[in-house]
């Protein structure tokens, strides 16, 4: 995940929001520039656009909330969990209402929209949040702990734990180690829950007005006679009896996990954690956080955490310009073929521009009045961009030299004439001692002109002076 990503096509979802219960068209669109995440209140007088950051957040009563001029966009987290899990980062978000529909209470449906939309690299690089210490953030409520920790690491990993010290919840744990491989499968699935003990409290607060048995798992934190299960039955709107499921679980839908409310859990932190604006690499350590913990957490984060571009370059920009050439590499002008390096992973491969003008050389006599760029020089050029990419993956490069030892399966698929630029891949197979072998392709307009295969070695280079 290196570059940024936005989506391709527009998607939408609709249904009801869990808190307001009122029908809601949530619809993603493409962000081509490098705005971020927004919502937009397509409702709102001059539709109101809030950004998906931790300074809009006015509210965290069982769910994240937003607010930018009296507009408010209820409940993010899962919406933002999804696009977050994803990876992508510009996406502008349309609402014809206050929340987003809640759905069956995970984050699956908009992760299967956004996929379905496709999701697309931009050319840009992703800018990371980086911490140099840890952060945390505990408090205590119900003579319950809330922690949250995160510590400074190369990605992003998640570790969360949930234990309320109730029968009918056991303690469960889940890790996240790779949200690109893990996220859609394994988190955005996981439904929400609530106990039912909590369910009475949050209608008398005007909550949960959207909730039904298809949008939330109720785990039952009573023992309750049948009058109270009548009652429960008209407030759930359900026509059926409710029935006290295994694991006590209220109604009959199975869990997806056997801890899913644990990863849904880490569903809100990994929403919650997209409020900083951009993904974060941390190990993040949650145990019980409500929506508040988290987004304290997330302020703290926001306060030292330190933006970091992604080492891989767009490919508009240079890697290594002609300056560094010259440095790394003996050959000169005319025979010095590479005028720049857009793209450089040590040890794996490089990719190099060649600009081809009239004035080569080589065109005065390859042929007169039928100028072809030889086909033994766009392997020479490429030859040269293998020389770099070795040279970048060992140390002290300058006081050492590529040479090539052998060429194989050379082809020549196409003429290259004045005006065209080669853009050089090459790929490294094997590398062992100072040998190496790696893979070569030209291109023209992404049309391959020539490819081969490349033995080279690595010598001293002897500094004559
Ligand atoms: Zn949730």
């Amino acid at each position: 995940m290196f570059k940024q990503r936005t989506i391709k096509k527009s998607a939408s979802v609709t249904g009801i929001g869990l808190h307001t219960g009122s029908e809601v068209k949530l619809t993603f669109n493409p962000e081509n520039g490098n705005g971020g995440i927004r919502f937009i209140r397509k409702d709102s007088p001059g539709s109101i656009e809030i950004p998906a950051d931790i300074d809009y957040v006015v509210d965290t009563t069982r769910g994240t909330n937003l607010e930018k001029d009296g507009i408010r966009v209820h409940t993010v987290e899962h919406v933002l969990a999804a696009v977050a899990g994803l990876g992508i980062d510009n996406l502008i978000i349309e609402l014809d209402g206050p929340e987003p529909p809640i759905c069956d209470g995970s984050a699956a449906p908009f992760v299967n929209v956004l996929l379905e939309a496709g999701i697309i690299e931009q050319n840009k690089p992703k800018v990371y949040l980086e911490l140099d210490k840890p952060v945390l953030y505990s408090e205590k409520e119900d003579g319950l702990l809330k922690e949250l920790v995160a510590m400074p690491a190369d990605d992003f990993h998640l570790t969360y734990m949930v234990d309320y010290q109730k029968s009918n919840l056991s303690s469960q744990y889940t890790v996240v180690y790779s949200l690109e491989d893990e996220f859609a499968t394994e988190i955005a699935p996981a439904r929400t829950w609530t106990f039912l003990s909590d369910i009475k409290t949050l209608r008398e607060r005007g909550l949960i007005k959207g909730g039904s048995l298809e949008s939330a798992i109720v785990i039952a934190d009573l023992d309750l006679s049948d009058g109270e299960l009548d009652e429960l039955k008209d407030l759930f709107g359900v026509e059926d009896r409710i029935e006290l499921g295994e694991n006590g679980i209220v109604g009959t839908q199975p869990l997806r996990f056997d801890n899913e409310p644990c990863r849904h859990k880490a569903l809100d932190l990994i929403g919650d954690l997209a409020l900083l604006g951009a993904p974060l690499k941390a190990q993040i350590f949650g145990a019980r956080s409500s929506h508040s913990a988290n987004i304290e957490l997330v302020r703290r984060i926001r306060n030292v955490c330190v933006k970091k571009q992604s080492e891989e370059v767009p490919s508009s920009e240079k890697v290594l310009d002609i300056e560094d050439i010259l440095e790394l590499l003996p050959h000169r002008y005319p025979f010095l073929l590479i005028d720049r390096v857009i793209d450089m992973e040590p040890g794996k491969r490089v990719v190099a521009l060649k600009n081809v003008t009239f004035n080569e050389p080589f065109f005065s006599g390859h042929f007169p009045g039928h100028p072809v760029m030889p086909g033994v020089l766009i392997i020479e050029a490429m030859a040269q961009a293998g020389g770099l990419l070795l040279l970048n993956t060992i140390d002290n490069p300058q006081s050492k030299m590529a040479y090539f030892m052998g060429i194989d399966q050379a082809r020549f698929r196409k003429l290259v004439k004045p005006g065209d630029q080669i853009r050089l891949e090459l790929e490294m197979l094997r590398m062992r001692m100072q040998a190496c072998k790696m893979e070569g392709r030209a291109y023209v307009d992404d049309e391959l002109v020539a490819e081969a295969g490349l033995m080279a070695m690595i010598t001293d280079r002897e500094i004559s002076k």
